[in-house]
């Protein structure tokens, strides 16, 4: 690699680099690209330290919905600060975990709201609830995972069992109490002639032939559902989770959705399984929460589940805690946003506003080096047909230097924009991206 001059010592990307160990980096990569200093955000904006201005074209990774910087959620969180920053939830209470709990109750159909911070801690609930709910039912040999190949359900070491991606598991290996996967209902699995609905039920009929010699140790199956985000935006029909669903109650195995990517609205629905109208044992929540403004997660689960734990004994009960669970200004955030999910009819708006920009893309995905090119809701992807070892660091810096934030996973290239793009931002998106990918094309024929 050629040898890059190092930011000058006085920068925020200097000191950054001597202070602050980044998520998800290789550091020395950075001796080639320093990283980006952001001063400020607004809508879908972010404000470069050096006055450069950046489309967030995958919303702060996953997290952004309205916009940065939103008023009403900034209003919402000045009011909180001034009532109440926090206070732990074993043995007290307050009116923004309570009112967040009903309205998630009442959005889903399930309940009891159990809060974490972070996504990662959402599935370690939502397992550990699981095991424990068999545990107190009688069943303790139900203590066993299954998930799908390529799923992601984040990366703490309870977490990274379910987690089936190499790079991230790899070196953690021994750690990890890893679950067993069965076969992803991927729709570009798709042999000549057959339907997303085919290899929804080819993957079912695996699971199916799973749980027949698995069910009496296996505790739940955990999927993201409608996209694997993680894995590349890999996208299946509605048709495999109600396929799903009624396996996992034929067998006796809780049915986890991890909506912490896909939930509010990112699929066209408000949570991703509505589509497919079933009704799963866990949800977990976390990312586009509390609008991208600060670390909030929920597991939301059923009556059933919950009145397992619900006994004189104290270690039947769910005896699970973080010092920050149901945090007063997180619960706030989330609140501020489901109300502009009201305000704005922003399922509605956002149905018109998908239309605008896959029209914009339409040069992207009809691109001749463009591979199933697919869109649901607020997302697209398209694989690039391309022998670049690393296409997606390539892309990055060129879709960077054209004022737009796209990180390619592997060579699928996708967009998660916030839900807020005027036609300039629309334009910035889809023109910056295709401009990016011929820069990006370009490189293979000089190398
Ligand atoms: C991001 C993500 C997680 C992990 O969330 P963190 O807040 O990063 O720990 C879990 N599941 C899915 C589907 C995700 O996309």
């Amino acid at each position: 690699m050629s040898a890059t001059p190092q930011p000058p010592p006085d920068t925020l990307a200097a000191r950054s680099l001597a202070s602050v160990w980044h998520p998800c980096t290789q550091m020395k990569r950075h001796e080639a690209q320093p990283p980006v200093a952001i001063a400020r955000a607004q809508g879908p904006w972010l404000h470069g330290a050096d006055g450069k201005r950046y489309l967030d074209g995958i919303s702060s990774w996953w997290v952004n919905l309205f916009g940065h910087s939103h008023p009403h959620i900034q209003a919402a969180l000045v009011d909180q600060l001034g009532r109440l920053d926090h206070v732990m939830l074993a043995g007290f209470t307050h009116a923004p975990v309570v009112e967040l709990s009903e309205r998630l109750a009442a959005l889903t159909g399930l309940g009891h709201a159990f809060y974490g911070s972070d996504g990662a801690a959402a599935t370690e609930i939502a397992l550990k609830m699981s095991a424990h709910y068999w545990r107190n039912t009688g069943r303790p040999a139900k203590s066993r995972f299954v998930g799908l190949a390529g799923g992601y359900h984040g990366e703490t070491v309870g977490a990274l069992a379910v987690t089936d991606i190499a790079i991230f598991r790899e070196a953690y290996a021994p750690l990890v109490r890893l679950a067993a996967t069965v076969p992803s209902p991927d729709a570009r699995g798709a042999a000549p002639g057959e339907t997303a609905d085919d290899v929804a039920r080819r993957a079912a009929a695996a699971l199916e032939q799973w749980l027949q010699e698995h069910h009496a140790t296996t505790a739940a199956l955990i999927v993201e559902p409608l996209v694997q985000c993680a894995a590349g935006m890999a996208m299946h029909s509605p048709e495999y989770l109600r396929l799903a669903r009624a396996l996992c109650s034929r067998y006796e195995v809780h049915l986890v959705v991890d909506e912490i990517a896909v939930g509010f609205g990112r699929t066209g629905t408000m949570f991703a399984h509505q589509q497919a109208g079933i009704r799963p044992d866990f949800i977990c929540l976390s990312k586009g929460l509390t609008g991208g403004t600060l670390p909030l997660s929920a597991v939301l689960t059923t009556d059933a589940v919950y009145a397992a734990f619900y006994d004189d004994d104290v270690a039947r009960g769910f005896l699970h805690s973080h010092s920050y669970t149901g945090n007063p200004l997180a619960c706030r955030a989330a609140l501020a946003t489901l109300e502009l999910f009201e305000q704005l009819d922003a399922l509605k708006a956002n149905a018109a506003l998908a239309q605008r920009i896959d029209a914009a893309c339409a040069p992207i995905t009809h691109h001749p080096r463009v591979r199933h090119a697919r869109h649901l809701g607020m997302i697209w992807a398209w694989d690039v047909d391309t022998t670049l070892p690393d296409f997606a660091r390539r892309y990055h810096q060129h879709a960077m230097a054209r004022g737009l934030v796209l990180r390619p996973i592997g060579t699928t290239l996708y967009a998660m924009p916030p839900y807020v793009l005027d036609d300039e931002a629309v334009h910035c998106l889809a023109s910056g991206a295709l401009a990016a990918l011929d820069a990006t094309l370009k490189e293979e024929t000089h190398r």
